[in-house]
């Protein structure tokens, strides 16, 4: 281990946001901290900002008040840059500009020791072009913090072309030490977690768009039946339209328009009308005060179900069988293709294909897809779709399927892999993808995904349990039915759905 020892002091330049915690996590780690704005009196702000916030955790019960104040008191608010003369390390979060940042840098360079490591929070400027206007470039990375920094506790360690390996891994040791988990990034557009997330903002927009269903249920689905914490709606009203939007667009620039990356008319339209989520009241969702959140659709009661048939091995969605032998379903075993069979029914796991081509393609009478869910043996809400020409009944039926289960369900569109299935499989695509770019390791990926935004699970395990051989199918499918590059398999899913491996295995 190459970790700072806390009795070096460490620099943080600009109080805002990110500094402010940035400060508070080398603090509450032991080191003084030397905290510089060039707003004059901000890094004093900062720290009553960050007095403030340590008295929830106090009043929790989760720390001490002497803990608290002696956290405060390693945080010196400096009146110059140059205080911050004898610091290891110094970590900026100040404006997003390259230009600002250069200056600062150069600054830097000439004020501390030629061994400091000088780190930058920037979320989207590369380190090499950062690194560009130094003298010694070796000693320049990304220290990407997640907001809120002291609750958070990936940290993305960026390296740029000429980053030292040793400048690196003194910067990962020492966030580790500060009770992190910190995650070796190249220096590529989004590093991983504004990459790898793309897709799960970007399939529910598309959905949306394509009338697939309302935003109440997209968001619940995504939540209920896929285990993420927030739904992507939601999600983008907290974060904020113009944020998120410019993100996609650095992306999606920052890869030559790749159109894996491309946004959404629907977002820009949100951002052109001031509807930016919360901060305005407006996004997605309605906060203006006396509005009500709109409820998910859900499908009324269907009869209970009789006797059904599981013809083959269901693959992910196994659960099912043994959830409904537990409600008392009868449930007789057959060979098959892997469906379940309720009469003349058929009902089967989406594969990337439209319900009403499946039927087509595989001859069936009446077809009625459903969506991925994290756990079958669990399920409190799901996604149906009926293919074109499945009578009425049927899909009565199976609603009532589902509802024995205790789930609510909501039945869509005829979209092309419903939704849990298509953001997944698009997820576990790109995180394949970054990994096969050598942004980051598979086991980085699946760090980065679930400690940055609160993953139930890193994509590249969550493939590997899917089976990667079925993630490359449902994506050759998309991209047949939509005919669009976007859902083109990265080489290396491709390789380990050829051979069988799984993409990670120490998850
Ligand atoms: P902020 O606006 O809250 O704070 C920036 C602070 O920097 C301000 O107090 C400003 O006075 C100060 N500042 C500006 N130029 C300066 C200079 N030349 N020298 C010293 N101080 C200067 O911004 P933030 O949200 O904390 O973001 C800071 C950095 O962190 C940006 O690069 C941003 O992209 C990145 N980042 C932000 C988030 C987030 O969620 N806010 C997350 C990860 C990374």
């Amino acid at each position: 281990m190459s970790e700072l020892p806390a009795s070096r002091a460490i620099g943080v330049v600009g109080a805002g946001t990110m500094g402010a915690g940035i400060a508070q996590v080398a603090a509450a780690a032991g080191h003084e901290v030397y905290l510089f704005d060039v707003r004059e009196g901000a890094a004093q702000d900062g720290l009553t900002r960050i007095r403030k916030g340590l008295e929830k955790p106090v009043q929790r019960g989760r720390m001490t008040a002497e803990q608290a104040e002696t956290i405060c008191r390693r945080i010196h608010p400096a009146a110059e840059l140059q205080a911050l003369s004898p610091c290891a390390l110094v970590v900026e979060a100040v404006v997003e500009d390259l230009a600002v940042k250069q200056k600062l840098f150069a600054d830097l360079e000439s004020i501390c020791a030629p061994d400091t490591l000088l780190a930058t929070n920037t979320s989207s400027i590369s380190i090499t072009a950062i690194g560009a206007a130094l003298q010694r470039p070796e000693n320049l990375l990304g220290m990407h913090f997640f907001n809120p920094a002291p609750v958070l506790r990936l940290v993305e360690i960026v390296s740029g072309a000429a980053t030292a390996r040793q400048a690196a891994d003194t910067a990962f040791d020492t966030a580790a030490a500060w009770g992190k988990f910190p995650v070796h990034a190249r220096s590529t557009p989004g590093f991983i977690v504004n990459r790898v997330a793309r897709p799960f903002y970007a399939e529910a927009l598309r959905v949306l768009e394509e009338g697939g269903s309302d935003v109440a249920t997209l968001d619940a689905l995504l939540r209920d039946c896929g285990g993420f914490r927030m739904g992507p709606f939601e999600l983008m009203d907290l974060i904020g339209h113009d944020v998120n939007y410019a993100v996609t667009n650095s992306v999606f620039a920052g890869h030559y328009y790749d159109p894996r990356f491309l946004p959404s008319l629907l977002q820009k339209e949100l951002v052109e009308g001031g509807l930016l989520g919360r901060k305005s009241g407006r996004g997605f969702h309605d906060y203006r005060e006396g509005a009500s959140p709109p409820a998910p659709r859900e499908a009324p009661p269907g009869p209970p179900p009789g006797p059904c048939v599981a013809a083959g091995d269901l693959g992910p969605a196994e659960g099912l069988v043994s959830a409904l032998k537990a409600r008392g379903v009868a449930v007789e075993r057959r060979d098959g293709p892997g469906v379940l069979r309720l009469g003349e029914l058929t009902l089967a796991l989406t594969d990337g294909r439209l319900a009403t081509q499946r039927r087509r393609d595989d001859g069936l009478e009446r077809l009625v897809v459903f969506d991925l869910a994290r756990d079958y043996g669990e399920l409190s809400r799901i996604a149906l779709a009926p293919a074109d020409g499945t009578p009425d009944a049927d899909l009565s039926a199976a609603c009532g399927l589902f509802q024995a289960l205790g789930a609510a369900v909501s039945v869509l569109d005829d979209v092309p892999g419903l939704l849990v299935m298509r953001t997944v499989c698009m997820l576990v695509n790109e995180g394949a993808d970054a990994v096969n770019q050598s942004v980051c390791t598979a086991e980085g990926c699946d760090t980065a995904m679930r400690y940055g935004l609160n993953y139930p699970e890193g994509p590249l395990a969550w493939g590997s349990r899917l089976g990667v051989a079925r993630v490359a199918h449902v994506l050759d499918n998309l991209a047949q039915v939509y005919g669009l590059d976007r859902y083109r398999v990265s080489p290396l899913l491709r390789r380990h759905a050829i051979t069988g491996q799984p993409l990670v295995t120490d998850d």
